[in-house]
């Protein structure tokens, strides 16, 4: 039997009701000097060197872009450890001793009204840029490259979809700051020229709807409006969520810069708002302990806190007898882990401790259940099978890089078989 689906079990109700822990006050903070998009960096102080929130302490480096890195604390540099970062890799991270007392640099003040109001465009992109930001959904693609386009933009789209199940971040900021979000949306439309933004939440957020229309009553200057969208996954696919909110079927490997179009994840607008107006880099985050293999708790966190200590703070972890599986990041599209000394970055999600069900993988029962959910109509088992005679003409023709890895396919195999892993594997393979 074909098994179809979109609709996948999303395990956030109970975690939505969880109160959100702060935790702020970490002994001490990393910050990795590389990422998966930067693969060099450096830093710029020395061991002993006191530093305050906002300081600048190094700059990673893309292939296109700069990041720079800024201190979550004010504290005493006391040198480099490695640590797991968002991508599963084990990285040199600058250590950072907390001295509780949070000294901002002296910059830090709010800009006022007016000074807002006078900011160019170059400016707004600068102060971005500045700051550091990127897609705070996972992508973590510069910020400031998205708005620095030529092509006219006529409508900015605040993606709050956030459709892999566990995650809960984008929710929080919505439900509790959607005036940030608003704001956020706002400097992006003049930084980019839009005249028009949009609001994409899921249907049945019917709480969120409420909550950003009554937010936006104070901003009727502008053209923003909420509109929903499927609660199916991966409804938050960009090109998905694009289609359905404002009705432009954009090709994949397009720029959205070419259609009019711009869309930032609801936590990067929040960061947005504040560099623009608190002159603020991303100071912390929400984060999500989730699975039955741990005690499951909500955190706001600093940038640079061990994922270790949020677990200690949980209660540890359950049933210790047991094997377990770490994901970092969603069930569906996050990334394995061994170790849990992972480093809260800009976009660390969350962690999934699940016990691990011993689950053989069979053979191909050719049901076609994985090319009949593929939501980029792409062909996962002939992928596979591709793969495993490393057939790179094969793997080019059945157009293995549009998959977006977003593991409906693993999902709905009735054989278990770890079809996305093919996937990523004949991606890199057909790229060499
Ligand atoms: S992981 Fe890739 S191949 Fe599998 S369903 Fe998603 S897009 Fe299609
Ligand atoms: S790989 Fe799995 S889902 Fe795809 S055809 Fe084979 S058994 Fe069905």
């Amino acid at each position: 039997m074909i098994a179809k689906t979109k609709y996948i079990p999303d395990g956030k109700k109970a975690l939505k009701e969880l109160p959100i822990l702060h935790y702020l006050d970490a002994e001490y903070v990393y910050y990795p000097v590389t990422s998966a998009r930067c693969p060099e960096g450096e830093t710029c102080v020395r061991g002993g060197q006191f530093v305050k929130v906002g300081e600048v302490v190094g700059t990673r480096k893309g292939a296109f872009f700069e990041q720079p890195m800024h201190a979550t604390v004010s504290g005493e540099v006391v040198g480099y450890e490695k640590h797991i970062d968002q991508s599963g890799k084990l990285v040199d991270c600058l250590i950072v001793k907390n001295d509780k007392k949070y000294e901002l640099l002296p910059s830090i003040v709010d800009r006022t009204d007016v000074e807002i109001e006078r900011l160019t465009k170059e400016e707004y992109i600068q102060i971005i840029k500045d700051a550091g930001l990127v897609g705070l959904g996972g992508s973590a693609f510069p910020t400031y490259i998205k708005l620095e386009t030529k092509d006219p933009i006529e409508v900015v789209i605040a993606n709050g979809v956030e459709c892999e199940p566990n995650l809960i971040s984008d929710y929080g900021v919505m439900i509790n700051h959607p005036k940030e979000v608003i704001q956020g949306l706002i400097y992006a439309m003049k930084a980019s020229g839009a005249k028009k933004g949009v609001i994409a939440i899921k249907k049945k957020y019917k709480e969120i709807e409420e909550r950003m229309n009554f937010a936006l009553k104070e901003f009727t200057d502008y053209n923003i409006e909420v509109v929903k969208v499927g609660n199916y996954y991966p409804q938050g696919w960009e090109l998905a969520m694009i289609k359905n909110a404002i009705g432009i079927s954009i090709p994949q490997g397009e720029l959205l810069s070419k259609y009019g179009v711009l869309n930032f994840n609801v936590s990067t607008l929040q960061s947005i708002y504040a560099a623009v107006k608190k002159r603020l880099p991303v100071l912390e985050r929400l984060f999500t302990v989730s699975g039955d293999g741990v005690f499951n708790s909500n955190f706001r966190a600093r940038i640079g806190t061990l994922v270790s200590n949020l677990v200690e703070l949980t209660g540890g972890y359950k049933d210790v007898e047991k094997p377990k599986v770490m994901i970092l990041g969603g069930p569906m599209m996050g990334t394995n882990i061994q170790r849990d000394d992972v480093v809260m970055t800009h976009t660390t999600t969350s962690l999934i401790v699940l016990n691990e069900q011993p689950e053989k993988e069979e053979a191909c029962v050719h049901c076609a259940s994985c090319v009949y959910s593929c939501p980029v109509q792409i062909q996962p088992v002939q992928i596979m099978n591709a793969y495993k005679v490393r057939d790179k003409d094969a793997l080019k023709m059945l157009e293995v890089n549009k998959c977006i890895e977003c593991g409906l396919c693993s999902y709905v195999c009735p054989s278990k078989i770890h079809l996305t892993e093919y996937m990523r594997s004949g991606k890199r393979f057909a790229g060499k």
